[in-house]
């Protein structure tokens, strides 16, 4: 009986967990996955601002040099004149030579300074460069055609080989000092001509991503086993604890409380599922009353609990006298009734007598030690199929073994009466 609730309970519970499962699934995968963009977010906007600062620096930097319209510096050993200047050398009159640095040629030298300590790298560059060696590549071509269509900055991540570099391009606009050089390819003030690229690697920020991908899936999938483990557990508890409590009210709905016999309610279930098999397989059906003669005697003369005692050890003699397929039940105060299907009469009175003579036999110990012996009458009916198929009431049969009861104890008491009906 428990092992078939436990199985119903399973059926029952079973989409219940899936679903809360599924739930707690979802939950916990959108916190993760809303975490790890978060994140994401955050060190990508970190990059860019790191690129605009640096572009910053250098639009600063430049303007100071194009304030004074370029600026000179010694010409000592390695230092070349600018090839786009016109006249970039001055000779002073302390016989040193200078050249002058223009923002253009001050940005490239920064930017391979930068490079070559593998910081970042600028480049400034137009869709129409003086210098060829300026021209733009193609994220930069991209971005100064956006420019020319009002954006404002564009960046991107790009790999080269097992690197990863972050690209940021924004527009220079022009100014007095860029028509020095760039007036007679048709600059205007304001006109946005060119940009200045800056790239810096973030191979490692890439990897500290893609490492933190990898903790926040485990993170995930370790919360998602705890939070699963504790529901499992929990559930398993309380479906075990309802199984329990079902097992319990089904022993109560058919059991009596003071002997363990089946009661009377389990006993009429029984009952009418025997008198139908009878019927459509055409057997006898046998019902047997017991009543313990003089109980009451019992009772007064050595209290109501010797009296239950009584009733508990007759309960066991039957239990242990009937076979699986008859039904022992407590009727009602000291009566039983027991059913036997496809009974014949021999075998009945064979069993009814066998069970008058061990119960006259035995006996139940008082509580000062005596010997307290009593008999039982039982009164028998055998109904044969046909017979019961015409009683249209068949709890009349239950009336029959009732009859034959009453006369056992009008004849004398520890007797056997049957009544047959074939
Ligand atoms: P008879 O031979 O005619 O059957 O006499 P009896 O005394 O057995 O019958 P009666 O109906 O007069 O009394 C039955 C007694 O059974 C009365 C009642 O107190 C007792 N009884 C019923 N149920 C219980 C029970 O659960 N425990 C105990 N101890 N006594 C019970
Ligand atoms: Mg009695
Ligand atoms: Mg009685």
């Amino acid at each position: 009986m428990s092992e078939l609730f436990e199985k119903n309970s399973r059926n029952i519970w079973k989409p219940f967990i899936l679903n809360i499962m599924l739930v707690i699934l979802l939950f916990i995968v959108g916190i993760f996955i809303g975490i790890f963009f978060k994140n994401k977010d955050l060190i990508e906007s970190g990059m860019l601002s790191n690129a605009r600062a640096h572009f910053r620096n250098i639009v600063i930097t430049r303007s100071w040099n194009a304030r004074y319209g370029g600026v000179y510096v010694e010409k000592t050993k390695g230092v070349e004149s600018n090839p786009y200047l016109k006249n970039p050398d001055i000779h002073g009159i302390n016989g040193k030579t200078y050249t002058k640095k223009n923002p253009a040629l001050m940005t490239r030298e920064i930017s391979q300074i930068a490079e070559r300590d593998g910081l970042f790298r600028f480049h400034i560059t137009s869709l129409m460069p003086l210098n060829p060696g300026n021209k733009a590549d193609p994220f930069e071509e991209k971005a100064l055609r956006s420019f020319e269509r009002g954006t404002k900055e564009t960046s991107t991540v790009v790999r080269s080989a097992d690197r990863y570099l972050f690209r940021y391009m924004a527009p220079l606009v022009v100014d007095r000092s860029c028509l020095t050089c760039h007036a007679e390819q048709g600059y205007r003030i304001g006109d946005i001509r060119g940009g200045i690229s800056v790239s810096f690697d973030i191979t490692d920020t890439r990897r500290q991503i893609n490492l933190y991908m990898v903790v926040i899936i485990i993170l995930g999938v370790a919360t998602f086993a705890i939070i699963f483990l504790i529901i499992y557990l929990l559930i398993r508890k309380l479906i075990r604890r309802i199984t329990e409590a079902q097992v319990l009210i089904e022993e109560m709905a058919t059991h009596d409380e003071l002997t363990g016999l089946y009661n009377r309610r389990y006993f009429f279930t029984r009952y009418r599922e025997e008198c139908d098999r009878a019927i459509r397989y055409r057997k006898n059906l046998c019902i047997m009353m017991i009543d313990i003669d003089h109980f009451k005697a019992i009772n007064d003369t050595h209290g109501h609990q010797i009296g239950d005692v009584a009733l508990k050890n007759l309960s066991e003699l039957l239990m242990r006298n009937t076979r699986a397929s008859d039904i022992a039940a407590r009727y009602g105060g000291e009566e039983f009734v027991v059913m036997i299907p496809e009974a014949g009469r021999d075998g009945v009175m064979l069993f009814a007598e066998k069970i008058r003579s061990l119960v006259e036999s035995s006996s139940t110990m008082s509580e000062t030690g005596a010997d307290i012996r009593f008999t039982i009458s039982i009164g028998i009916v055998i109904v044969g199929a046909s017979e019961l198929a015409g009683i249209a009431n068949t709890d009349t049969v239950i009336k029959f073994a009732d009859d034959a009861l009453y006369r056992a104890k009008r004849n004398g008491r520890n007797r056997i009466e049957i009544d047959e009906r074939p």
